[in-house]
């Protein structure tokens, strides 16, 4: 049996956000784990859909020894500071370098980070573990939003991206990724494939529970069959303004042309698909609209606050789709998740069943236009912000949003708020339940999230309308004022 050494980075870096990820966004545990080492990690990290948890349970069933590394994460956001950056990767060399003899190398990688002085995190990790390790065998799972670069795949010996948006796989993903390092440990050769596309693809058309995307990562899989190899496609990340921005195809396989051939037919696939990546992006007051015409439905209208999507590096403060809602007055709305640490700690203070009078919420990052709501807000309930995740995306992840408040927009039958302290997507019920809401029985669900949500929401609602209200997580890649990206990457899809 092996002696295996996993660990971690993710961050998916929007450009264009306005908070940096620094050492102490690392530190703090969101959505998923805060910065993980030693065997405690083992612990920690169990029962959560990571690929890190993935991969020890397979490995673990397996008989092999694990030697944990470093794992940290930090919710997406403007780049990483080079001091954080700098701190991350030397802990891992350092632990690598102090790990004795090694017959594999997994890592939990994201594939979208970019620092204040780095294009390209990963490649810049991948390249000095290389460097460290040259004959060691090194796999990495990315996300589906992976910038994958020229340098990752030069430097690993196997990538195997998540197959779903949402992102039901992750673990799955972990797991796929052993029989590949199993192949190469064993003394097998596979020849790589990367082939990157030619133009980028907005959020909210990436989702794989719906086409084109759907049928292009069916072939991914039928492919990998056929080639008894490892096919992936990356989406990438359209706001990670970046040299190796945009979608890649990777093909793994025993030979050379499969490889090669594997990713051209699926590029060919995807330049046919091109005019089908597209949807109807609605204003908040024509979606409320919308959703309010023909009086109540069995279920509910889900409202997607894409652009203000904290998991695209959204600040989760944006406030144009909850002034839409509160203008038409809706009834049993609820808005997820409007973090504002300053209103959370005014509503503990001020306790459930008091009012927060003259309370500006929310619209503190901007960008042009957006403001504060400043109203009298209802306190209806609160919480500590911990919990665990219920749903497939967030399945049993340990949440800790800080203290979190249920507030209603000028009485306890208004507009409903969850506001939170730190920024998560709301993509799980568990949220809502957290604060005594059934999300089920709401007439509109306004969530701050691009797709994610579906995996959990979908089922239960009558209709998903993807709101662009004016956030950071730009849902058309057209509109970024893009500096590093090639100029021969098309900003979006052509629509014929
Ligand atoms: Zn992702």
């Amino acid at each position: 049996m092996a002696r295996i050494a996993v660990g971690g980075l993710h961050h998916e870096t929007n450009s264009f956000a306005p908070h940096p990820a620094d050492w102490a966004a690392f530190e703090q545990s969101d959505g998923w784990p805060a910065r993980q080492r030693g065997v405690e990690m083992f612990g920690n990290v169990a029962g959560i859909n990571l690929a890190i948890t993935g991969f020890i349970d397979a490995a673990t069933a397996r008989g092999h020894t694990l030697v944990p590394l470093v794992w940290a994460n930090a919710g997406p956001s403007g780049p990483v500071t080079s001091d954080a950056f700098k701190r991350l990767a030397d802990e891992m060399l350092a632990e690598l370098a102090a790990a004795g003899p090694l017959d594999g190398i997994f890592l939990d990688l994201h594939g979208a980070m970019i620092t204040e002085a780095l294009g390209d995190g990963e490649g810049e990790l991948l390249a000095r573990i290389r460097a460290l390790h040259p004959a060691t065998p090194l796999v990495a799972a990315l996300d589906l939003h992976a910038n994958v670069s020229d340098a990752m795949v030069r430097h690993a010996d196997g990538l195997a991206a998540y197959r779903t948006y949402p992102h039901v796989d992750i673990a799955d993903t972990g797991a796929r990724c052993l029989p590949l390092l199993e192949r190469l440990m064993g003394g097998q050769k596979l020849a790589k494939a990367h082939r990157k596309l030619d133009f980028l693809i907005g959020l909210p058309w990436q989702c794989t529970t719906t086409e084109p995307s759907g049928g292009l990562y069916r072939l991914a899989d039928r492919l990998s069959a056929r080639l008894d190899g490892f096919v992936s496609i990356a989406m990438g990340f359209p706001p990670g303004d970046t040299a190796c921005g945009g979608p890649s195809l990777l093909a793994y396989a025993a030979r050379a042309e499969d490889a090669e051939a594997a990713v051209a037919e699926l590029a060919a696939a995807f330049a046919a698909a091109e005019p089908d990546f597209a949807g109807r992006l609605w204003t908040a007051e024509a979606a409320v609209a919308e959703a309010l015409e023909g009086g109540r439905r069995d279920r509910p209208v889900v409202l997607a606050d894409t652009q203000d999507n904290p998991g695209g590096g959204g600040t989760s403060d944006t406030t144009g789709l909850l002034a839409a809602l509160i203008e038409a007055k809706a009834e049993d709305a609820v808005l997820a998740l409007l973090a504002d640490p300053q209103a959370a700690l005014a509503a503990h203070a001020a306790g459930a069943g008091a009012w927060l009078r003259g309370l500006p919420l929310g619209g503190r990052f901007g960008p042009s236009g957006v403001t504060p709501i400043t109203g009298d807000w209802y306190v209806q309930r609160l919480g500590n912000g911990r919990f665990t995740a219920t749903g497939p995306m967030y399945r049993g992840s340990r949440m800790d949003l800080g203290p979190m408040a249920l507030l209603r927009a000028g009485g306890p039958d208004g507009v409903g708020v969850l506001v939170s302290t730190r920024r998560v997507q709301a993509a799980d019920a568990a949220i809502f339940r957290h604060l005594g809401v059934e999300p089920a029985a709401q007439r509109i669900l306004a969530l701050k999230s691009s797709v994610h949500f579906r995996a959990e929401f979908e089922p239960i609602a009558a209709e998903v309308l993807v709101v662009a209200a004016p956030g950071v997580n730009t849902a058309d890649p057209g509109l970024l004022p893009f500096r590093q990206l090639p100029p021969w990457v098309r900003r979006r899809p052509r629509q014929s």
